[in-house]
């Protein structure tokens, strides 16, 4: 089981409130992922959690039982830092087992437990080697291994592929769904990578100083994002926000418009600017456009050999229906 429940936690370090008082409802097996900007607060909610840091007020409950004021080795809980803490001297196998032996768990049931997380993770060949035998994926690897043998009633991993290139991250992003579509154990996992949240959650939660700003399945958060922030966060290349007249046209203060939901042509349509710069990625095409008079520049997502340059006019028309419409307090108009 991995329930997890978060009734009015708060956070000071000091005087500066770092987690006002918050609610969090974490169901059993569910891959959860905090994201936001750096410093607004998901490691520390992370951490606070694991019980690596007291809260300062509010209750934490795991499975229906009051979680607040016990110890990080009593919740049942398992992290894995970016900075994966591996032991240099010790092999994969002896890294593995170190949390059980310090438990005293019988050496059969050890080794049950390190040939099944070995077997899950394709580390079988590498038992044997030293961590500075091993490549940054595999190292990380081993972390997980490291937690999957306490069978925790949750995984709770802050920013654990940080320090990969981009394409292993890519390969550990599946590997660690592919494990928790296995496991079927709670993951909760912090990142500040909107890519990363929406390619991996279930439920994604967005922070900023600290506050929810939503909570929702990635698609939910993508089609109606509940404010400006999330709508700005959420989605790659960003939303584009436009204010005045032409907002004013459609009732909002601010409209937005993702860059995937612009018609456009080379004679006509509703809004006109200027390539600036025409960003090719083969599949698709991105163009940056200036001199809109709407916004300081606007992104649109256009076919791979759109054949659109430096200085070419263009005409964008937004989809109705998937224009975005936000008042004056930031807040969606639905
Ligand atoms: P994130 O993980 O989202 O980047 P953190 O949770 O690490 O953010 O930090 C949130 C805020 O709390 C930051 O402003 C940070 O400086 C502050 N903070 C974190 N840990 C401490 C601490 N031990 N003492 C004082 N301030 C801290
Ligand atoms: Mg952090």
């Amino acid at each position: 089981m991995g329930n997890i429940t978060l009734e009015k936690v708060q956070k000071t370090f000091g005087d500066v409130e770092v987690i006002p008082p918050l609610d969090l409802e974490i169901g059993d097996g569910e891959f959860v992922v905090f994201v936001g900007p750096s410093g607004c607060g998901k490691s520390t909610l992370l951490r606070l959690i694991a019980g690596l840091e007291d809260v300062s007020s509010g209750t934490i409950m795991i499975d229906g039982k009051d979680a607040t004021d016990l110890g990080p080795s009593q919740r049942g809980l398992a992290m894995v830092f970016q900075s994966y803490a591996l032991y240099p001297h010790m092999s994969v196998r002896k890294n593995i087992a170190f949390p059980m032996k310090m438990a005293g768990m019988p050496e059969d049931e050890q080794q049950r437990r390190i040939d099944s997380a070995a077997k899950a993770l394709n580390l079988t060949d590498y038992l044997d080697r030293k961590p500075g035998q091993l490549s940054g994926g595999q190292r990380q690897r081993v972390a997980i291994g490291r937690a999957i043998v306490r069978e925790p009633a949750a995984f709770l991993f802050d920013e654990p592929l940080s320090n990969l290139d981009a394409a292993l991250r890519v390969g550990m992003r599946l590997e660690i769904s592919e494990l928790h579509e296995r496991l079927e154990t709670t993951m909760i996992y912090v990142t500040h990578d909107q890519v990363e949240a929406m390619t991996m959650a279930d439920k994604i939660v967005v922070l900023r100083a600290g506050h929810i700003e939503q909570v929702g399945s990635p698609l939910d958060l993508y089609r109606e994002p509940r404010n400006k922030f999330v709508a700005g966060f959420i989605g790659s290349p960003k939303m584009n926000f436009v204010e005045g007249p032409e907002a004013q046209k459609h009732g909002a203060h601010t409209v937005g418009v993702r860059p995937e939901h612009m018609q456009v042509s080379k004679t006509e349509g509703i809004w006109k600017g200027t390539v600036m710069v025409s960003e090719h990625l083969g599949s698709d095409t991105f163009l940056h456009v200036h001199d809109t008079g709407l916004a300081e520049t606007m992104t649109i997502r256009v076919d791979g050999e759109f054949g659109l340059h430096h200085g070419d006019t263009v005409y964008m028309t937004p989809e109705p229906d998937k224009i975005h419409r936000f008042g004056q307090d930031g807040l969606r108009i639905s």
